[in-house]
């Protein structure tokens, strides 16, 4: 672990105190150095210096496609608390113990390894500002390629479907930047089906000897007809047959983070439906740009392509609940 704290000057010197802590560490990484700097380099009791602002994380690695926890402890009960990350705004939730947060940060696949700076705010009741930039070291990941083939139509597809391939591209695209006000999801996040994850996140797809995009989701082993169950609460945002994906479903769980099914030989939702942790929300199957039966299930955090697998050991659901 790796970590140092430096004072920039603040850009409201009596008001506002601004940190920057580094972690490089793969879990959780407290950085005790940083507060104590801190709480030298801007004294209490000098007109309101702000909150004391601690930083740490959670993750299974920094890499791309990895879903971080940030973890913000404050001296005080904030009046606010917010943060940017890899141009996103983030949202905190209550960790449990009083002024403790967490915030979910996700690690697009296609992020440059390299530093990048978590900005997290936090205005006290005095309406003093604490900034805090906190960075994120993201490592390289060589991802390993697979060769797979299909139905010639999912490699070349015939021109009378190119308007409905753009058409679903484009709808698609638009979901995912969309952070909905409200956190559905509690707690932790189920298994959709109870089989292995048989391909890795991240691998780059060559169908029918053409390369495709990156390999976005985790795939489940599981026959035609088991029933898939919502990982956590939410609402359906589409339920729909797509080209690609065959039969799909889409849960919007609140705050930017959506689960998305595809390739079901049944869908048992409907737009608009609110679904709760564990609620059968379709069926495996095999439709689509497949090589055979399985569930596809890809996890978009603040538009991110993360591992959902990530999401599993971050958050076990406990008991099944
Ligand atoms: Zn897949």
């Amino acid at each position: 672990m790796r970590a140092h704290a430096a004072t920039r000057p603040a850009r409201r010197p009596d008001r506002s105190v601004r940190r920057r802590v580094r972690a490089t560490a793969e879990c959780v990484c407290a950085v005790v150095a940083a507060l104590l700097l801190g709480v030298s380099a801007a004294p209490a009791g000098q007109g309101g210096s702000g909150l004391i602002v601690n930083v740490t994380h959670r993750a299974r690695a920094l890499h791309p496609g990895e879903i971080v926890v940030l973890n913000v402890r404050t001296s005080e009960a904030p009046a606010s608390l917010g943060a940017t990350a890899f141009g996103a705004e983030i949202r905190f939730f209550p960790a449990g113990p009083a002024n403790v947060w967490s915030a979910l940060i996700g690690i697009d696949l296609e992020v440059e390894p390299g530093e990048h700076a978590v900005a997290v705010r936090a205005t006290g009741v005095d309406g003093s500002l604490s900034e805090t930039d906190y960075t994120l070291a993201v490592e390289p990941k060589q991802f390993a390629t697979r060769r797979l083939r299909v139905e010639p139509r999912y490699v070349d597809p015939p021109p009378e479907v190119v308007e409905r391939i753009l058409r679903e591209r484009d709808q698609q695209a638009a979901l995912f930047p969309v952070s909905t006000a409200v956190r559905y999801w509690r707690g932790g996040f189920l298994r959709p089906v109870p089989g292995r994850a048989n391909s890795a996140f991240g691998r780059r797809s060559v169908f029918n000897g053409q390369p495709r995009s990156p390999h976005s989701g985790a795939d489940f082993r599981a026959g035609t007809g088991t029933p898939i169950k919502a990982p956590n609460d939410g609402v359906v945002v589409l339920a729909a047959d797509l080209y690609f994906s065959g039969n799909v479903v889409i849960i919007d769980h609140g705050w930017g983070l959506y689960s998305y099914f595809a390739h079901l030989s049944a869908i048992d939702v409907a737009e608009g439906d609110r679904v709760r942790k564990g609620m059968v929300v379709g069926k495996v199957g095999a439709t689509g740009r497949v090589t055979g039966a399985h569930l596809h299930w890809t996890v978009r955090l603040n538009d991110a392509r993360v591992d959902p697998l990530a999401l599993l050991e971050l958050f076990p659901a406990e008991g099944g609940r």
